[in-house]
């Protein structure tokens, strides 16, 4: 088996993630997160928040709406630029993206006459067309063009529509930036590789607004951090790069753009966009609204629209590459090595056997007490390996375990998910000790 199937069968065997509406037979590339999963994806969503919008004094958050004013994709450039180049086999009508076939993502094609074939049946593909990826809709009870609008494609612009309300509200000066979470929405042509690509995800973006001239800084100022954020949270050196965009590649708004990637089982792939999107949003909106977007510098007395550098992550394809970089395995032990900051269970409480009403009994007392503090659990089916090992599995960094010696000196054995080290306790001290360990972390 793969690395890829193993992390997918261990999603779907612990319930982390698992095909969407599958009684009726699953929908392509739409996925639902369990308990364990969603617990998961929280953690790398507070944890992005907590290092860009708690920790800093000159961002803010955001939490915007998913349906604009359908003007606003107008002005962004969306309507007419965010298109991907589309191809249909004439023959059993599989559809492509052109670009990628050209870069051989769909794996050796045949071509004819130097044009390529359809990758499934080798049939002949029809001209190149542009594709949008927006999702339309309509508000309200009549479907007419007065009435369409748009599931949010990325949360960037619901920021930039906002910037003057927000920078006035809160009192900020340039250098600063507005954070948001939440979900956006794209019609990809071919959705796959599990999370990686769906027509549904989150994202996590900052818009940080800097004086023009001063964006080059900001935009290695915002490199560094962000590498440094994954690195933190455990992704091995080696499996993450910086790759700056080629000319031809940039959007349609970039002056510059790098991406962070991660060495996927199936090869680089982004995580996260980081762009210099100049003033191009802002001024756009300007045109577009009529209102007056720019800024006013008290100190230098100029004024001007600010430059705007973009951190661009994705919630989900975070969490997939923490879970495939975790993944470890040792003889039959399969372990998630997750930072315990990123890990959804903290710590799992066992009573040493099932059928002893007073271990159990001071174990559910440890577990109270725990369980205002951290996210524990507790278990006492079965013999005590088989918890170990699907804890292990879920990435649990401690397990507590309550046994015959608790009963009579109230201490208990702490194990350690990656060295599988058992150490004793003081019961009364345990919080004290996971909540030193969980921050020198
Ligand atoms: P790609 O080149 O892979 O299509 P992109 O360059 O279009 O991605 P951005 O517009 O920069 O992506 O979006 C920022 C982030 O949002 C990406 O780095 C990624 O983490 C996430 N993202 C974008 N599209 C998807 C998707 N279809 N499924 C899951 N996450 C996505």
């Amino acid at each position: 088996m793969g690395l890829m199937e193993k992390i997918v069968s261990l999603c779907k065997r612990r319930g982390f993630i698992f095909p969407s509406s599958e009684i009726y037979g699953g929908i392509g590339s739409v996925y639902d997160y369990g308990h364990y999963g969603v617990l998961l994806k929280n953690n790398v969503k507070q944890l992005w928040w907590q290092a860009n919008v708690l920790k800093r004094e000159e961002v803010v958050g955001l939490d915007s709406a998913v349906i604009l004013h359908p003007r606003v994709w107008q002005a962004s450039g969306h309507v007419s630029s965010f298109t991907d180049p589309l191809v249909e086999c004439k023959e059993c009508h599989q559809r492509y993206r052109a670009d990628y076939l050209l870069e051989g993502k769909y794996g050796d094609i045949k071509t004819i006459d130097g044009k390529p074939r359809c990758p499934a049946c080798g049939g002949e593909l029809t001209e190149e067309k542009k594709f949008n990826l927006m999702f339309k809709t309509y508000i309200g009870a009549v479907e007419n063009t007065a009435s369409a609008a748009y599931l949010r494609p990325e949360t960037a612009q619901g920021i930039f529509v906002n910037f003057k309300t927000i920078m006035i509200t809160n009192s900020q000066k340039i250098p600063f930036g507005i954070a948001q979470i939440g979900k956006a929405f794209r019609n990809e042509i071919t959705p796959g590789n599990f999370t990686f690509r769906t027509r549904e995800f989150e994202q996590m973006e900052i818009e940080f607004f800097v004086e023009p001239g001063t964006d080059e800084k900001w935009h290695k100022y915002w490199l560094d951090e962000r590498i440094k954020w994954y690195q933190k949270l455990g992704i091995k050196k080696d499996n993450l790069r910086l790759r700056q965009h080629t000319k031809k590649e940039l959007s349609h708004y970039s002056k510059d753009t790098y991406d962070v990637e991660y060495q996927f089982p199936w090869g680089w792939g982004e995580l996260e966009g980081i762009a210099n999107r100049t003033d191009f949003d802002l001024k756009e909106h300007q045109k577009y609204s009529g209102r007056d977007l720019t800024y006013f510098d008290e100190t230098t007395k100029k004024t001007y629209i600010p430059y705007v550098i973009e951190p661009s992550a994705g919630a989900d394809r975070a969490t997939l590459a923490f879970l495939i970089d975790s993944y470890y395995e040792d003889g039959k032990r399969i372990v998630l090595q997750l930072h315990p900051q990123l890990a959804p269970i903290k710590v799992a409480i066992f009573p040493l056997v099932a059928n002893k009403p007073d271990l159990i009994r001071v174990a559910k007392k440890i577990y109270e007490m725990l369980r205002t503090q951290l996210v524990v659990a507790f278990d006492d089916r079965g013999n005590i390996g088989k918890r170990y090992y699907a804890q292990d599995e879920i990435g649990t960094p401690w397990c507590v375990t309550i046994d015959y010696d608790t009963l009579k000196d109230n201490t208990v054995t702490v194990r350690d998910r990656d060295t599988t080290k058992q150490e004793r306790v003081k019961a009364e001290a345990l919080i004290a000790y996971f909540n030193e360990k969980l921050k020198t972390l």
